[in-house]
């Protein structure tokens, strides 16, 4: 549907999509977007991509949940459970409000009562605002009473933080991105900006063009390569053979920064000794690049004024995922290229607030602030500020929560705006567990994959209904105001969560966003200076920030680390295999991740007209040169399957990925790439490995 006319009104918000957090401004008329446009943010400067500009009409897609519902007595629960988005009601039925919050929050008492704390669980989101991350895990952690809670951080940077916490106390990034307009050099490692983070990506190829050495490290060629001085193509996972031999050369050449070594860093003698086994001429056949190439890199990373280096999942999702990191945290620390402006450490966010989400403790080892649960002042603080006593333990993580329900140790689920029926790795697995919960209670804009399993479907606000805070990428809280009415009967989000918390037992007074936001900033030291009227004045502002009249660091680190000594701790890595290499059956390795034009599990993307229309079906995507040899024709439909299951997909010829490799995108409910993935975990951050595993390709038999 188009809708034309002038606008009533033009609301100043952000984009819902991913963590680079462009400003917008959407244009409305009898409660319609008629258009968006960028604004001036200091992410995007009127910049958007084709997702901010043409993706927010899922709001009002036909299929949006706009009543309760209940699950009928008689509908099956299945693993394959799917009902019609459309014509939900062969399995469910409407509902009051009354009822579905009365029968969500007892289900949940019930569990608590008969089963114990231990047995309920909830997943939160990154999609939703600060303030609703911070109530959702306020209420698992003083209604559930554990700290069983997480989110798709989890999936995405949870090996980032986990190395970044260990060596910095911080897992932020150390600078935004567009301090890549200041940099001599800079490395992006296994993301792909021009997909996945668009309009940070224009601004890496203006530095490139303004005369940056751009280096693209990633098995698959990418948009960026054209802009790219060097890309190196390593074979899949040999990211800390590739790292270590850079760090290797530097140490050999007599390239690292003596001074800044001595006064920032401790292991530097451990890192040190560890890269001796690391020689690029050692490592050259494992990573599948020459050694004087990765000398030659290794030189002018270290030897430019400033570097700067930007990953993504490419990093992060593999069982090293940890170890890669901490590879690259060494890179910087030795050369120095950190907390200076142009240089530093910058994981690119996926979602646009993981990074708030996460800073908001909706994550199980850690309240606000990344205070860990289990240190006794910080709890008494939160046990002040929430007046109750507390768990000490660290709750379970995304896919260990999906284990503990099929060993029947958790029962009862709140799950707001997640979707692990598609996000979650050997997703049968997933929807196995789903469909095993006593109790599953689904928050939501859709019946997506997840809610086809609930029992009771909370319809909830989508985003361009909604006021609230939003950090990105680049550490900046934005203001979000909503331009468009709820739908129906649905309600906001934090609403929600607070009509279940009070059915559960608390006694929750919040009149709207802006009080939940002033609460949790009385216990973030990192947001001290940013008050809500300040956001609402400035709509973004920069933390940490420790006064109203400072503009926030942009840049940290350049007097030290906020660790205990103030010095960053070096970690040694060592060679560790993906969990599941190529073998005779299934020789081919997997990697899946995002389009352009689609985002996650496609719950908003798949409903909003224009992307869905550029890209309406989920394929298979492999070097045409492999296809050639298999007699496979683009177009052509092809059945892949790994040791966790097959799904049936079109093949498309993509010169991206190398002979051998295949690449499927993750948002195509109709071949889910989860059906495939591997669960195993990094051990450290517990991220599954979801660019790597063994699988293979066949023709589908035509008679
Ligand atoms: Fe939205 Fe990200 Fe595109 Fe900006 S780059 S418009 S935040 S999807």
């Amino acid at each position: 549907e188009v809708y034309l006319g002038e606008a009533e009104k033009v609301v100043n918000s952000l984009c819902p999509y991913c963590g680079v957090g462009c400003q917008t401004k959407i244009h409305v008329k009898d409660d319609k977007i008629l258009k968006v446009d960028g604004r001036t943010g200091p992410a995007n400067e009127n910049r958007l991509c084709v997702k901010g500009r043409f993706g927010m009409d899922y709001a009002r897609h036909p299929t949006r949940l706009t009543k309760p519902l209940i699950r009928r007595d008689d509908a099956p629960k299945s693993w394959d459970c799917e009902v019609d988005p459309a014509n939900p009601y062969t399995h469910f039925r409407d509902a009051t409000w009354e009822e579905a919050l009365d029968r969500a929050a007892k289900g949940f008492l019930k569990i608590r009562e008969a089963k114990g704390r231990l047995a309920l669980a909830g997943f939160g989101s990154a999609k939703g605002s600060n303030e609703e991350a911070y109530l959702f895990q306020k209420l698992v952690r003083t209604a559930f009473k554990s700290n069983n809670v997480d989110h798709c951080t989890r999936l995405c940077h949870a090996s980032s933080v986990a190395a970044l916490m260990e060596g910095m106390n911080s897992g932020a990034v150390t600078a935004p991105f567009t301090d890549a307009l200041k940099s001599d050099l800079i490395i992006i490692i296994g993301c792909r900006p021009g997909q996945n983070h668009p309009v940070a990506a224009t601004y890496l190829k203006q530095a490139a063009k303004k005369g940056a050495k751009l280096v693209v490290m990633d098995p698959r060629k990418q948009q960026l390569t054209r802009h790219a001085w060097k890309h190196l193509q390593f074979k899949p996972g040999a990211d800390v053979a590739l790292l270590n031999a850079m760090i290797h050369t530097i140490i050999d050449e007599d390239l690292i920064d003596q001074q800044y070594i001595q006064a920032n860093t401790d292991g530097y003698e451990e890192v040190a000794e560890n890269a001796k086994g690391f020689s690029p001429e050692a490592m050259e056949e494992l990573c599948g690049i020459d050694a004087e190439t990765i000398r030659e890199v290794a030189r002018a990373y270290a030897t430019a004024e400033r570097s700067i280096i930007f990953w993504g999942m490419g990093v992060s999702q593999h069982v090293h995922g940890t170890d890669n990191v901490r590879s690259l945290i060494s890179l910087a620390a030795i050369t120095g290229q950190i907390g200076r402006e142009g240089t530093g450490l910058h994981p690119l966010r996926g979602q646009n607030n993981v990074q708030g989400a996460s800073d908001v403790g909706l994550i199980p080892m850690v309240y606000p602030d990344y205070k860990s649960v289990s240190d006794v002042e910080t709890r008494n603080i939160f046990q002040d500020l929430w007046g109750m006593e507390l768990d000490p333990e660290r709750g379970l993580t995304v896919v260990e929560i999906i284990n503990a329900i099929i060993a029947d140790e958790i029962n009862g689920m709140y799950v707001m705006g997640e979707n692990p029926a598609m996000s979650d790795p050997d997703a049968k697995h997933a929807r196995e567990a789903l469909a095993k919960l006593d109790h599953l209670v689904v928050q939501e804009i859709f019946l997506t994959e997840t809610a086809f399993h609930a029992d009771v479907v909370l319809p909830a606000s989508a985003f361009p209904e909604k006021s609230g805070t939003f950090t990105n990428t680049n550490r900046q809280v934005q203001m979000a105001r909503p331009a468009l009415n709820l739908p129906g009967d649905a309600k906001q989000d934090w609403w929600i969560i607070q009509e279940l918390a009070n059915r559960m037992g608390l006694n929750w007074t919040y009149s709207g966003p802006k009080d939940v936001y002033e609460e949790f900033r009385t216990v973030m030291a990192s947001i001290k200076g940013i008050s809500w009227d300040r956001l609402e004045r400035e709509d973004a502002v920069t933390y940490p920030c420790d006064s109203e009249d400072e503009p926030g660091h942009a840049v940290i680190f350049g007097e030290g680390f906020p660790t205990a000594n103030g010095r960053v701790k070096l970690v040694p890595t060592d060679l560790l295999p993906p969990a599941e290499l190529p073998d005779e059956q299934f020789p081919m390795v997997l990697t899946t991740g995002r389009l352009l034009e689609h985002w996650h599990t496609g719950a908003m993307t798949r409903r909003a007209s224009v992307l869905d229309t550029i890209e309406p079906e989920g394929q298979v995507h492999m070097h045409p040169k492999w296809m050639d040899e298999k007699d496979i024709s683009p177009g052509e439909m092809v059945a892949v399957s790994t040791r966790r299951g097959a799904v049936q997909l079109k093949a498309r010829a993509d010169r991206d990925v190398t002979p051998g490799m295949i690449f499927i995108p993750f948002c195509f409910a109709e071949g889910p790439a989860n059906f495939l993935t591997n669960p195993q975990l990094d051990p450290f951050g517990k991220i599954p490995e979801f660019k790597f595993c063994a699988a293979k390709v066949e023709k589908l038999k035509t008679d």
